[in-house]
């Protein structure tokens, strides 16, 4: 008699490794291009796939992770909240939301804070008060907003209308009116592109999913003024420069220009969904009762995750070592393109923050090959290595993510 067979537990796991893939080509709508890779847990810097094989994280799952996976102070306020009370819609006051809304506001400098639940939703949000402000203001024909080439300020119909590229708005229409693109940042093209009609302007103050291009600070500071003469909004999408990335809370304190409505979401729930949109008493006292709602917005459990963000990020000296850890980073990348002058075309970012713009290789195979040996970065528009690491990244981690990305722009060019 034949003994039974056993399955040993490798062959266990790529069985299982191989329902999660099928369930997912079969079941999940096609939207993503995932990498082969099966996540299962994570812990500090790492995420770890099936086979427990380690991958250090310069992604922070583009942006949000800010303080790596499975933080303590995370951890501690999202089970106690679990614990507690998960969810009461807004039509009750709950403890989290009104302690981050106190904690947010005064960190982000400004009167007010209406929640969300992602990026694309704080923009819509923000999209709404500034038509319904400069309505009220100055008459019912305001209502355009400008916004600029390589933005991207989210998916859904308003927001991907925001967003002035082709591939993200393609076979989506009819798409809203009320929005103007600006081509370059200089002022006569964003004064050509004004009308009776502009209500506001919308830039992220550094272009993430563009391809990681910084706006001039000389050109915020002209727009802002540009918005003041003409009675304008203006609007920062800090979706993915807030909560730090930059070595500021916000990009705006660092650059000194601070916009009249402001957005953020990725980083600030460290891996829970939540998007916040702020702005002064004045603006924000057009969104009265019914004006503007959402189920979920400002959760108890996601709103007690970003109270741990906050009070983790804002404590003495955190700032201080993203900056520091940002400028080694800096500089190991500059040293990449001076090793590499004819494929590292340009070091851009800021704070934790960077693109390394490449030429003549491919970043989505640099991608692939980073994530071979073990390194996980982003690619963004303009074949452009992304490279977003939570803000507990060490020096030894900076060290070794660059040590890979060199190798694989090596063996790249061959
Ligand atoms: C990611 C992103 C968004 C969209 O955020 P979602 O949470 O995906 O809706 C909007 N603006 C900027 C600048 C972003 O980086």
């Amino acid at each position: 008699m034949m003994p039974e067979m056993k399955w040993t537990e490798q062959e266990e796991m790529m069985e299982d490794q191989y329902e999660v893939a099928s369930q997912d080509q079969q079941h999940v709508m096609g939207t993503y291009a995932r990498q082969p890779l099966h996540l299962v847990r994570g812990e500090g810097m790492y995420v770890y796939d099936a086979d427990d094989i380690a991958y250090l994280d310069f992604t922070s799952g583009i942006a949000v992770s800010s303080l790596g996976h499975c933080h303590p102070a995370l951890v501690n306020a999202v089970t106690t909240q679990a614990n507690t009370l998960w969810h009461t819609s807004n039509l009750y006051l709950t403890t989290p939301q009104a302690n981050l809304a106190a904690k947010l506001t005064e960190a982000s400098g400004f009167d007010r804070v209406f929640f969300a639940n992602s990026g694309a939703e704080a923009n819509e949000a923000a999209i709404k008060l500034a038509r319904r402000y400069s309505k009220k203001i100055y008459g019912a024909h305001k209502g355009e907003i400008i916004t600029f080439t390589h933005a991207f300020h989210g998916r859904t119909i308003a927001t991907v209308t925001a967003t002035p590229q082709v591939k993200y708005q393609e076979g989506f229409g009819p798409l809203p009116s009320g929005f103007r693109y600006v081509e370059e940042f200089t002022l006569d093209a964003v004064k050509a592109a004004i009308s009776a009609k502009t209500c506001a302007v919308m830039i992220e103050p550094i272009q993430g999913e563009g391809g990681v291009r910084p706006v001039p600070p000389e050109f915020l500071l002209a727009l802002r003024q540009l918005c003041d003469m003409h009675g304008l909004l203006l609007i920062f999408d800090e979706v993915q420069t807030g909560a730090g990335r930059t070595g500021s809370w916000l990009a705006w304190q660092c650059v000194g220009v601070k916009p009249d409505i402001l957005t953020m979401a990725k980083g600030l729930g460290g891996g829970l969904p939540i998007g916040a949109m702020m702005a002064d008493a004045v603006i924000a006292s057009v969104f009265t009762p019914g004006t503007h709602g959402s189920t979920f917005g400002g959760n108890p459990i996601a709103a007690s995750a970003a109270v741990a963000v906050i009070d983790t990020i804002m404590a003495p000296g955190f700032l201080e070592q993203v900056r520091r850890r940002g400028q080694q980073l800096y500089g190991q990348l500059q040293d990449l393109a001076l090793r590499f002058p004819d494929s590292v075309q340009e070091v851009r970012g800021m704070g934790l923050m960077w693109g390394v713009v490449l030429q003549g290789i491919d970043a989505g195979h640099v991608m692939n090959a980073c994530r071979e040996q073990g390194l996980l970065v982003l690619t963004a528009g303009g074949n452009t290595i992304r490279l977003l690491p939570p803000l507990i990244v060490s020096s030894t981690d900076i060290e070794k993510a660059i040590s890979i990305l060199g190798n694989v722009i090596k063996e790249a060019i061959g």
